[in-house]
């Protein structure tokens, strides 16, 4: 039976993109950790609101990661601009009170700063959300942030004239329940600053690693709008910031005064374009393996270079894990461990030197591919041949 859209209730399409079981693709195999968690992962479109989705999030505590090393890392160029808009836009004065919602929003909270705003606070796991396990971050963060809590942080602190919600809202299982919860903490008239991965380029490009079991929500500009809108927010300005990788969308919103108009506008091209993305994956997989057989049969040993999430789920959606050789990644903690799903290890560049008949599987963002390329080449054989798993590169391996 089909289930319901996490975020309208609508009725889920049917399961168009299955990727089987998967495990948790940031904790990396070590001795302590020998086990990932498995479970599957599929993904849907809601016939609704035409948001795309997992049909069955992950339990919060599967995703909380195991290593205190880890670092996750969006793009904040553009935070300077975000921030001179939000004070400019919505006239806050030194004294208004700015509320981070979890440890990615630190960043923004100290540009305003040190623009002169001292009334700042960042929501505290372990007092404000109870949460007590080691290395606990957003998973925990999304799935602790109830309409109690906020009521309780607002009661220590007050409501709030600006809220950062920096990519968290699509890691939610339960986006109602984590907007209500924003609404609670704003004061009428305060502005909540949302900001996700924009996936629209993604989905138009066939990108398959963009599906990660933490992320439980997939927006574009048009569904983040209807999201926010359904849960009584208003869009007072919104910016799509470039980036190489992916796009973020940033969009200003205010608790509204009256029910806001949740358009049907672009919901066909939404349901389209995810059609179009589904059915392509069995013809790109096929691609992918085709080009990674030929490699084998001509004898090359093939590496997957960067050692993250995106890499090890790409070799595990596209079952060819056991094709390559190992993993490389220079940062020291990741040395010695495997990623989940594919028993490879993960070893450091100077491993490479002197190889020959070697293939480098590029598991970087687009803005540093060719950079990251000169420096192999000055390390490694002139022969090395470079291929990524990035579908907009050059040397896409599935084009
Ligand atoms: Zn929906």
């Amino acid at each position: 039976m089909p289930g319901r859209c996490l975020i309208c209730g609508g009725h889920l399409g049917v399961k168009l993109l299955s990727l089987g079981m998967q495990p948790v693709t940031k904790n990396l195999i070590d001795h302590a950790h020998p086990e990932s968690f498995h479970a599957a992962l599929d993904v849907v479109i809601c016939t609704v609101c035409a948001t795309v989705q997992l049909d069955d999030p992950w339990p919060h505590h599967a995703l909380v990661p195991w290593h205190d090393w880890m670092s996750f890392r969006e793009p904040e160029e553009h935070l300077d601009d975000v921030v001179e808009r939000v004070i400019e836009a919505h006239s806050l004065e030194p004294d208004a009170l700015i509320l981070g919602i979890s440890a990615k929003d630190c960043t923004t909270v100290s540009r305003f700063e040190k623009k002169g705003f001292k009334n700042t606070y960042r929501v505290q796991p372990d007092r404000d959300l109870k949460i007590e396990t080691p290395n606990a971050y957003i998973e925990s963060v999304q799935h602790e942030l109830s309409h109690e809590v906020a009521e309780g942080i607002v009661a220590e602190i007050g409501q709030v004239d600006c809220l950062i919600v920096r990519h968290i809202l699509e890691h939610s299982e339960r986006p109602g329940q984590f907007l209500d919860a924003i609404s609670v903490m704003l004061k009428p008239g305060g502005v909540a600053v949302f900001e996700v991965p924009d996936c629209e380029s993604a989905l138009e490009k066939n990108d398959y690693a963009l599906i990660w079991e933490e992320h439980n929500i997939y927006f574009t500009e048009a569904t983040l709008n209807r999201c926010l809108a359904k849960n009584g927010f208003e869009n007072c300005w919104g910016i799509v910031y470039p980036y190489a990788f992916e796009n973020s969308i940033v969009i200003a919103a205010q608790k509204a005064s009256s029910e806001v108009n949740t358009s049907t506008k672009s919901l066909k091209k939404e349901l389209s374009r995810f059609d179009h993305y589904a059915k392509s994956f069995k013809e790109t997989k096929t691609r992918v393996i085709e080009a990674i057989t030929s490699f084998v049969d001509d004898e090359y040993t093939i590496v997957l270079f960067g050692a993250g999430h995106l890499g090890c789920s790409f070799l595990n959606y596209n079952g060819i894990g056991d094709r390559l050789a190992f993993a490389v990644d220079d940062a020291p903690e990741k040395l010695g461990l495997k990623l989940p799903g594919t028993g490879l290890e993960i070893r450091p560049t100077s491993d490479l030197a002197g190889m020959s008949n070697l293939v480098c599987l590029l598991s970087v963002t687009p803005d540093i591919e060719s950079a990251v390329v000169k420096r192999l080449q000055a390390r490694l054989r002139s022969d090395v041949v470079y291929r990524s798993i990035v579908s907009t590169s050059s040397r896409y391996i599935g084009g």
